[in-house]
Formats: structure tokens, sequence, C-alpha cells
């Protein structure tokens, strides 16, 4: 309640300045602290002031009135509202950090997916209600409003989307933290489904201005690429590297308030644009300088123009390379411009700053941050190396092959000119190392060193200069630790430990689904908003009728709410009464859509030959992007929306069977569909999802998981048990033994199962392309008739398909047992409490961070 009082309170002083006729950002007539203290008198959220602010703002901005506004219009003035708001805690914020100097972290990370603002950082102000009941008085719902913030979409999937809950967490529990990224011109692309096909365009998320965005340009820093070196020695004979003759770009950082949850703390993510840096005239320029600041602008505008749309894949683009550095040289020159105010000894760097790096995309950090202290701050080697490696750690967030970041060296010292040299000497001494460790042994060499074969490996030179390496989940950081970097584990154990990722109940509780959020806090109080483990009081429910009762009611609602979603953006009807059986997230074949699509196609098959056969009606909604060049994801999603298309249209079938894709998967939308779904679809091929979070947004919302023993799968199993999860499938165990063995034949499969064969079948007989038979004979051919170079069915679908199906018969006979299903989405709910990030980010801080908390005191403001 502090926090609503003053939001009135700011509210009151914003309309005392505009009844001054202060325009926003001159000086106050009176002085603030007199005006606070006048307001005070009254403590309560004025509905009153609020709107009258909004209105003002309106008024300012666009000189209209409440009633002739558009909806984006009130949109941006009540942002507004709430932004100035969180102005006084982000400067008293800043004012504590100034003052206590803590140590912070910088967790890089090369996507941010945020979801939108305003509703978060209301219900971080602990003024949703208030807002919305203000709101609702004039007219206005506060849903539409939301609706008209862009989702912004500075990322791809789960790896930007926890960079996002980390932010969260570490503001509400107090932790000093900057987030270090790209503000992308263009987020992820927007995904249209046109004839049952993916289209991508642009997200020109900037297009009607941004309100939570600060420009900041007074920290802007300079970044080269390019040139070569020069060396000189100077009079004491000590050598001297310097870049000539590059191209280089002004960073200037955007600031977006990262709202603690109700306890004034309010942190900062920093995302970097980049500016050419001369100004750019003609008349100045011979023609060398002309060329030259034609290329500058260009690299310029081309750097931060688009985030990449892959996901856990990487193409080694020369773009990517530089978008890395450059957001990685400006954060770390910013990092250490901080400390400086407060030290002068870089030995005190690693008690003051730790860069977490989120994946190996900022793993340039290592050699940026040598560059620095070498080369600018004048430090030896030995010195410099012993700050970098007791300031960086790193996340690992896959084995995938393709997903591990290697660049060719031409292109690496071609833009990085310096930093490659440091790379360089850095891999010369761990090659020593590896040398003395295991003599002769070009082997270790071969799978350890940094640059090999032509080649800088991004993930080993993480590995050697940070000081921590986590993977995201226990069998993730196990197959780490005894397969894929067993090497690495075995020269540096006390590096490796795990941090089982999480998510934030704020968004996805507390701001997805009210109805279920004001339940769990009439029955166990509202302490799970920043203890999720509260919700463990729920078990005492599991088993009352009444309150499974109204746990059906609210799912309902949300079924409900989302079916209305599916009819406005698909056309479709679905039964808010049949089974929501929710496959949502990035296309990838190692996440099986293809394997649950296929799995609609045999239920399909079935009802058809047996139309009375026991069924409960069922809606398989499915959403996923797929990256702009991944033939097979496209194709998979062209699959899902033809067969929906002939399941969705068959009358005989009297509607038993519904299959939705939902265009534009994204957080916004996200929301909504974890809030309505009972069935959480978490099918990785066992050892390739590192941990999955979108499993844990589900198991918060009420939802049963039927999914494989898969990253946090498994630890999810372990809090809930057998009897409220549906697990089917080969273990990683197996999955890895046959891919080592090669002896896996899903020709055998095939041969051996009929119902199976007949579906798979169905991909290339015209069933679902009558027009076009061989539109899916690319997803037939990689099951069954690998192409050059490929492996056939590598994702062993084949091999678990009868399992799913089982696991999937399990389902639909449990339902019908509405007592015990209800009790078992309870007792998930109960049990999701070690999935918060806030538990993850505590584990961060105690194992790898040591960060102090910092208290935020509004008192005296
Ligand atoms: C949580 C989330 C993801 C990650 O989902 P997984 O199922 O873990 O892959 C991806 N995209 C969005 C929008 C999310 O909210």
């Amino acid at each position: 309640m502090k926090r609503i009082g003053r939001l009135m309170v700011r509210l009151l002083s914003l309309q005392l300045k505009n009844n001054n006729l202060c325009t926003r950002g001159s000086i106050n007539l009176l002085p603030f602290s007199a005006i606070r203290r006048n307001m005070m008198r009254d403590n309560t959220f004025s509905k009153k002031v609020f709107i009258k602010t909004v209105s003002d703002n309106l008024k300012n901005k666009y000189r209209k009135t409440i009633d002739d506004a558009t909806q984006q219009e009130l949109y941006q003035a009540v942002s507004e509202a709430v932004k100035d708001v969180i102005m006084d805690e982000w400067i008293a914020t800043q004012r504590v950090m100034d003052k206590d100097d803590p140590k912070v972290v910088y967790y890089m990370s090369m996507e941010f997916l945020m979801g939108r603002a305003l509703g978060n950082n209301l219900i971080n102000l602990s003024a949703y209600k208030e807002v919305k009941e203000a709101l609702n008085e004039i007219g206005v719902d506060i849903n539409a409003i939301e609706d008209q913030e862009p989702d912004p979409a500075l990322g791809n999937g789960g790896l930007g989307r926890l960079a996002a809950c980390f932010m969260d967490s570490l503001a509400t529990l107090g932790y000093p933290a900057y987030g270090c990224g790209i503000r992308y011109r263009y987020g992820m692309f927007k995904q249209q489904i046109s004839d049952g096909f993916q289209i991508e365009v642009p997200d020109n998320w900037l297009k009607d201005g941004y309100p939570f965005e600060l420009r900041r340009p007074e920290y802007c820093y300079e970044v080269k690429f390019g040139g070569y070196v020069q060396e000189s020695t100077d009079e004491n004979g000590e050598l001297h590297f310097e870049q000539k003759d590059y191209q280089s770009v002004l960073a200037v950082p955007y600031d977006m308030p990262i709202v603690g949850y109700d306890n004034n703390v309010v942190n900062s993510l920093m995302i970097w644009d980049a500016e050419p840096k001369n100004g750019f005239s003609l008349e100045s320029f011979d023609q060398g300088d002309y060329d030259k600041a034609v290329e500058q602008e260009n690299l310029a505008r081309n750097l931060v123009e688009v985030l990449y749309p892959n996901d856990n894949h990487v193409k080694g683009k020369e773009l990517r390379l530089k978008q890395q550095y450059f957001f990685v040289s400006a954060s770390i020159q910013r990092a250490l411009a901080r400390f400086k105010k407060h030290h002068s000894d870089l030995k005190d760097l690693p008690n003051k700053a730790v860069f977490q790096m989120n994946d190996t995309h900022p793993t340039v950090a290592v050699a940026e941050l040598m560059r620095i202290l070498v080369d600018e701050e004048h430090l030896s080697w030995d010195d410099a190396w012993d700050i970098t490696t007791r300031c960086v750690a790193y996340t690992n967030h896959t084995i995938m092959a393709e997903a591990l970041e290697k660049w060719p060296i031409e292109i690496f010292q071609r833009l990085l000119p310096r930093v490659y040299q440091i790379v360089d000497e850095i891999n010369r001494r761990f090659v020593m190392q590896i040398n003395e460790r295991y003599p002769g042994n070009e082997d270790k060499v071969r799978k350890m060193a940094i640059l090999y074969d032509g080649q800088v490996k991004m993930a080993n030179m993480a590995i050697v200069a940070g000081y921590s390496v986590n993977g995201v989940a226990k069998l993730h950081t196990e197959i780490l630790k005894n397969q894929e970097l067993h090497d690495f584990y075995e020269m540096f154990p006390e590096k490796f430990n795990n941090k089982t990722n999480g998510i934030t109940q704020r968004r996805f509780l507390a701001h997805a689904n009210p109805l279920l959020a004001d339940w769990a806090t009439k029955k166990v109080g509202a302490g799970w908003i920043t203890d999720l483990t509260m919700l463990s009081k729920l078990k005492a429910y599991a088993d009352s009728p009444v309150a499974q009762q109204e746990f059906a009611e609210i799912k309902r609602a949300n079924k409900v709410r989302l079916a209305k979603y599916i009819k406005e953006h698909n056309g479709i009807d679905v039964n808010p009464d049949s089974i929501f059986d929710v496959q949502v997230k990035r296309l990838h074949e190692y996440k099986r859509q293809l394997m649950n699509i296929l799995h609609v196609m045999y239920l399909y098959n079935k009802i058809k030959e047996n139309p009375s056969m026991d069924f409960y009606p069922r809606t398989f909604i499915f959403g996923a992007k797929a990256a702009a060049g991944y033939r097979n994801a496209k194709k998979t999603i062209k699959l899902i929306n033809s067969v929906a298309d002939v399941i969705n249209n068959d009358a005989s079938i009297d509607g038993k069977l519904k299959v939705v894709f939902i265009e534009d998967y994204k957080v916004s939308n996200a929301e909504i569909i974890f809030a309505a779904a009972d069935v959480s679809e978490q099918i990785s091929t066992a050892s390739k999802e590192a941990s999955g979070t979108g499993n844990m947004k589900f198991m918060l919302n009420g939802a049963l998981t039927i999914g494989t023993m898969d990253g946090a799968n498994v630890e999810m199993f372990d809090e809930v048990g057998a009897d409220n999860m549906f697990i089917f499938g080969m273990s990683s165990d197996e999955v890895i033994s046959h891919e080592n063995r090669h002896d896996y034949n899903p020709v055998d499969v095939y041969n051996n199962d009929a119902e199976l064969r007949k579906v798979v079948n169905q991909l290339v007989d015209g069933t679902y392309s009558p027009n076009d038979h061989e539109l899916f004979r690319e997803l037939y051919n990689s099951l069954l008739n690998p192409q050059q170079g490929q492996v056939a069915d590598r994702y062993f679908i084949l091999a678990d398909f009868r399992s799913y199906a089982n696991a999937q018969q399990k389902i639909n006979d449990y339902y019908k047992n509405k007592s015990a299903w209800r009790k078992s989405a309870l007792l998930n709910i109960a049990h999701v409490g070690k999935f918060s990030s806030d538990r993850t980010i505590q584990e961060y801080v105690d194992d790898i961070w040591h960060l102090d908390r910092i208290t935020v005191n509004m008192a005296g403001v």
C-alpha cells in the first residue's frame, strides 16, 4: 500500500505542476519535498487524481480529451503517468547505489524477451487493481489499453525470456543489477499465417514511441571495428598496441526501468543503440573520407537493425559477431566508468562487478575486458588475467552442436584485429596448460583449444576464463560434466555448477491469471508473490471438493478467454469444455511438434474408423515461430494447419477433435494461453532440451504435463510425483547411447507398427495435401529417408511414438475423473515453488555472484 500512497502523491504533485503551468522537465516552483509533505495528509489512491493526470497527459501530448483519444493515445498517456511514479524510485535506487557502492551483476545477454511493460509495472508497483478501477470508471478497459503496447520482442524464445525473468527477480530481491543488451530496431518478426504457411513480417515495435525507455546520450561510447594493429615501443621499452584505420560507431544506451515488487527498487536494463560517430556532412570530406563516412553511417544503421531469428542454431554471420562485440564493448566500458567513480585500483573490480554471460553470445567480453585492462589501463597480462577470470562467469544453454558458436578466424581477425591478438594469447597460454597436464595428447588440444581448425570456439574461451560454468537444469549440467564438456570438467571441476532455471510468478501468475492469483491469495495469503514456495499450503486443499470446484471454474473462465482470443484471431470456434492440450514454444525438430501432430493424425484415423470409441473431446493448440530459413520447421507449421483444415471441417467427428494454430506466439498471448491450458506438452527428445521454462509456466497455472524425462521436466517430476504427470519415452541415457552407437533404425519401428505406418504414409499420400502430394515429402524423408549427411529420424520421433500415444490415452482416461484431475492440477500448483526465478537468482547470488541486497527507502523523498 505504501506505493499506492506514493502513486497518489506523485500524481497529485504532477497535477500541481500542471496547474502551475510547469511543463515536464522544467523546474518545480515548490521544493519537491514540500509538495510531497503537503500531499501526505491523505494517503489513499485517488482515482480522480489519476484520471486527471491521464487527461492532462492527453491534452499536453495530443491536444485531446479522454473522449476523443485513440486507444493508443490513452495507452501512452497512462504509461506516462505510471512512468512518472517509477522515476522517483529509479532515482532513489540510483542514489542508494551511488552511496553504498554495492557489488553489481551485469547480466549480458543478446536477448531480452521482456513482454509488455505497463501491466507488469503496475503489478510490481502493487497498483494494478486501483488503476484498473480508475480506468473502468471512465469507461476504459485496462486490457484494451494494455493491448496497445507492442511486445518488446528483443529475443527469440526461452533464453531471452529467462533473461527477462531474471531481471524481474533481481529487482524484487533487491539485488543491484544491470541487464546489458541490444536495442534492436526490429524485434522478433511478426508471424502471419497465410494459406497455412508462415510469413515473416517486420516487427517495427518502436513506431509509436516506447514510453518505458530513456535515452542516455551522456553514457555513449565508441566501439571500433576493422583496420589493423600498430605496435610501438615507448621510451621505457614497453610495447603498445593501437588499432588504426578502423571504422567506429557510437553506442548510445537506452535504459528501461525494471521495477521490483513492492520494494522501491528499480534496476536498469541498458540496451544499446548504434549511431554514426561523425555527423555526416558532404562538404567536409575528401573522397576517401567520404567513402569512410558512408561506411560508418551504414555500419551504425545495420548494426542494431535486426535480431537474428534463430533459436538454438547459429549461422556464422559477420554482422552477428559485430553485434556481439558492439554491445559487449559498450557495456564493459560503461561498467568500468561506473567502477572508476568510486575506485582507482582495478584490482578491486572483482569485488564490485561480475559479468554473467548468457550463453556464448557475449563471451567476447573475456577478450574485451583483457584488452581494456592491458592496452588502456596498462596492467600486466597476469594482473589483467587475474581480474578478468574473477569477473566473468558463463551459463551454458545447450548441448546441441549447431548452437555452439564458432567463428572463422578470418572473420574474427578482420573485424576485431586487436581482440583477436588477445584471444590468440589466451589460447597460447591455455594450450601450454593442456600440454603440461596431458603431454603429447593432441586429442585434448583438438577438443579444448580456443583456436583450432581455423575457428574461434567461443564456449571454450568462456570456460577457460569463466570462474563459474553453469548448466540450467540438473540433467543438463550432468550431461555437460559427463559428456559434452567432460574434458573441461576434468581440468576445472570446481567451476562447474547447476542453476535450474525458473520463471517469475509476478508475470506468469499475478498478471497472466488474475483469477487464480486472487484465489491462491484467498487460500494461502499473498506471500507467494515473493515466495512461491508458499503455494505448498495449497496441498491442504487438493482433496477439497469446494476448492476443486473453484479451481475448475477459474480454469473454465480462462479457457473461455482463450476461446474468445482464438475466435477473434483464427475464426475457429473451440469448445471450452474440451481438453485444452497445448504446445507453445519455438518450432524446432528437437521439440518434436511433428510427433504431436502425427499423434493428432493418428487419433483422427481412430475416430474415423470407430466413431463411437471412447474419446474425450480435445482441442490441440499450437503456437510457434520457425526461423525464417528452417525448412522442416516451416513445413511442420504448414502440416499443422493442413491437418487443422481437414479435421476442423469434418462434421462427421462431431467436434470431438479440433486443431488450432495460434498465430504470432509471443509473451503477451502466452500469458493468456498458459492460464487456459489443461495439458502441457513438453515432449522434446530426452537430452536435447537443456531446461525448458514453458513447462514451469504451465505447471504454475495448473496444467498437467505430458513430457519426456528431459531438462527441468525431471525436477518437476521429483517435485510433483508420478501420479500428477504423464512421463513417456526414451531416457537421455538411451538416446545418447543410440547416438553414440548409431544403432537406431526408424524403418524397423515403421515396419512393426501398422497404425503409425499409416500416419507416416499420410504425409505423402495427399490426405492433408490433396493438390500436392509432395508437399510434406521433406518431413517424411526426415523420418525415413535421410538426405546426404543427415540421420534418419534424428530426434527419435518414431521410437517414442507408441509410448507417447499411450501416455495420451492415459490423459484421456484420467480427465474423465474430474476430481482426480483437479486434485492433480492443484498439486502441480502446490509443488511449483522451486521453479520461481527468485529461487534461481538467490542461488546465483549465493554461489556465483555474492551480492548484497540494497534497501531503498522512500519515506524521506
Ligand atoms: C517461456 C517462453 C518460451 C520458452 O518456452 P519453452 O517451452 O521452454 O521452449 C518461449 N517463448 C515465449 C514467448 C515464452 O514465454
